[in-house]
């Protein structure tokens, strides 16, 4: 009747699975989160001295804080190595299961599989729940019970579940506010406070500066924010001048607002009848979501593999010819302006908007040659909603070797991308300004502007803009040369 709750990727008081289990199954309730050192190393590891995410964390740790102990509780902070902290505080507190969410990222399945092993050597269990994602693992399989690869059936069958009659179920949320007093106050030892970004070996990053909402009051505000739009979602969202999405992935992937709480509010939209189809377009979003979450958990050899086995086959690009490309391209150097301008958002924000992920991505496989687990690591690192599922089937869809991906024929052109989802040069001119007095017609373009055009807008190529690092229309015929590998398997 003593537990532990172990927050990770949800930091929220309300709809969680974890805690509402916890809360009603035992007489008194700790909570803990872990900064946790094996993650952090690794990013030191890599020279990181700062990083939005770590802000959003201490952000919404302290909101979560906050909010547990005025309802009588309170959050213990550890700061250390997960595998042993959790086992070592639940033995001190004397709990005989620590709760949890499930998280189904191989590196965490493993972490939680040694955190369960040294429980029960003192005789106490790891639960834990699904959460994360309205359908998990086995819940939606095809008529032969085999997990899904293609999205458009997964998603009839996913919405399916939902229409039928126990459908209701699956959106319900957890009543954690009706336990509350289960909660128990942290026991008060130092070390148990939140560390400060100095402790954790990290500066401060500009999230701040870029207002970023944080917390479970961040979730709420834009979620309300975007349920006045969701109606144009459908028309709006790939054009990314435009204030077309929610900006919730980062809420979703820390877990500030439950998955449960966003599916609700599209298919009440959806039944509205005002805003329907933007809704529906929404929440086949989210539903790709559980569906690289499933992809995830069954083929966990996507993390370092294609999916479809043929394409790794593809003989990338090597050495330091590619290497040059590659920073060009991290740097937004590649002379393509929406490429340049969308790489500008990732490196000065950490979020870039869906269409332009796609557009780099192709860019990157399929203009440079380069292998997309080097884009897919450059996202890992910099991108502040990253999410080891979504982010290995983006990069996996846009080079084409993922589950239901994009033919490997079908090549981006960077230009009429630009012209299609930026026509007024809106998106390039906010993040590059020195194209900024480009005629709407060459700023997706400059090269092809007449030497006066660039002259009157002061844009000199090779100084104060780069000229294209590739011709598109020749690194086409090499990705299609390239790609004839998996032509052959097939
Ligand atoms: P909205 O358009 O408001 O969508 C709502 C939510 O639906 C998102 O927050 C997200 O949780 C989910 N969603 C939307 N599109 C997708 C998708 N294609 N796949 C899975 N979930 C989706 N998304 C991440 O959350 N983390 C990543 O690391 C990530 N990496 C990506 C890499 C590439 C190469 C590509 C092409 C896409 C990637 N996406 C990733 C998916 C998508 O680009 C982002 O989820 C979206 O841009 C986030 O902005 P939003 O919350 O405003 O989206």
């Amino acid at each position: 009747d003593r537990s532990l709750v172990w927050f990770r990727r949800d930091l929220r008081m309300t709809d969680h699975a974890a805690l509402y289990y916890a809360l009603s199954q035992s007489r008194q309730v700790w909570c803990v989160f872990v900064f946790d050192t094996d993650i952090l190393a690794a990013l030191k590891a890599e020279g990181v001295t700062q990083d939005r995410r770590i802000d959003f964390l201490l952000a919404s740790v302290a909101e979560l804080d906050e909010a547990l102990r005025h309802a009588g509780g309170g959050l213990i902070v550890l700061h250390g190595s997960a595998v042993t902290q959790i086992p070592a505080l639940a033995a001190e507190l004397d709990v005989q299961a620590v709760y949890a969410n499930t998280d189904y990222e191989p590196a965490a399945v493993e972490r939680d599989a040694a955190v369960a092993q040294t429980l029960a050597k003192s005789g106490a269990q790891l639960l834990s729940y699904k959460d994360q994602v309205i359908f998990e693992k086995d819940e939606v399989l095809t008529q032969s019970a085999k997990p899904f690869s293609v999205f458009t059936p997964y998603k009839n069958a996913w919405m399916s579940k939902l229409a039928a009659a126990d459908g209701d179920f699956f959106l319900k949320p957890y009543p954690v506010e009706k336990y509350l007093t289960a909660l128990a106050s942290p026991p008060g030892k130092a070390g148990h406070a939140l560390p400060s970004h100095r402790q954790l070996g990290f500066a401060p990053s500009n999230l701040q500066e870029l207002k970023i909402p944080t917390g479970m009051s961040g979730a709420q505000s834009l979620l309300d924010e975007f349920l006045d739009r969701i109606g144009s979602y459908g028309a709006a969202r790939d054009f990314p001048a435009v204030k077309g999405p929610s900006y919730l992935s980062v809420h979703l992937r820390f877990g500030t607002i439950s998955i449960r709480t966003l599916a609700r509010a599209a298919m009440q939209a959806m039944h509205a009848g005002q805003g329907a189809a933007g809704a529906a377009v929404w929440l086949s979003e989210l539903t790709w979501r559980d569906f690289y979450f499933m992809i995830l958990h069954h083929h966990p050899r996507v993390t370092r593999h294609a999916f479809k086995p043929e394409y790794d086959a593809i003989q990338w690009e090597q050495g330091p010819q590619a290497e040059a490309l590659f920073a060009a391209w991290c740097e937004g150097r590649t002379g393509y302006p929406l490429v340049d301008a969308a790489m500008a958002q990732i490196n000065q924000s950490g979020y870039m908007h869906n269409r332009l992920r796609m557009v780099v991505a192709s860019f990157l496989t399929k203009d440079l040659g380069i292998d997309w687990r080097w884009g897919e690591r450059y996202f890992a690192r910099h991108l502040n909603d990253f999410d080891l599922a979504a982010n290995n089937g983006g990069w996996q869809w846009a080079s084409s070797s993922g589950c239901d991906a994009q033919p490997y024929f079908r090549i981006f052109n960077p230009v009429t991308q630009s012209e299609k989802f930026d026509p007024d040069g809106k998106f390039i001119r906010r993040y590059l300004p020195q194209l900024a007095k480009l005629s709407n017609k060459r700023i997706h373009a400059p090269w092809t502007a007449t030497p006066d055009e660039r002259m009157d807008a002061g844009v000199v190529l090779g100084q104060n803009y780069p000229r294209p690092i590739v011709d598109h229309a020749q690194a086409r015929e090499r990705t299609l040369a390239r790609y004839a590998v998996v032509k052959k398997a097939e």
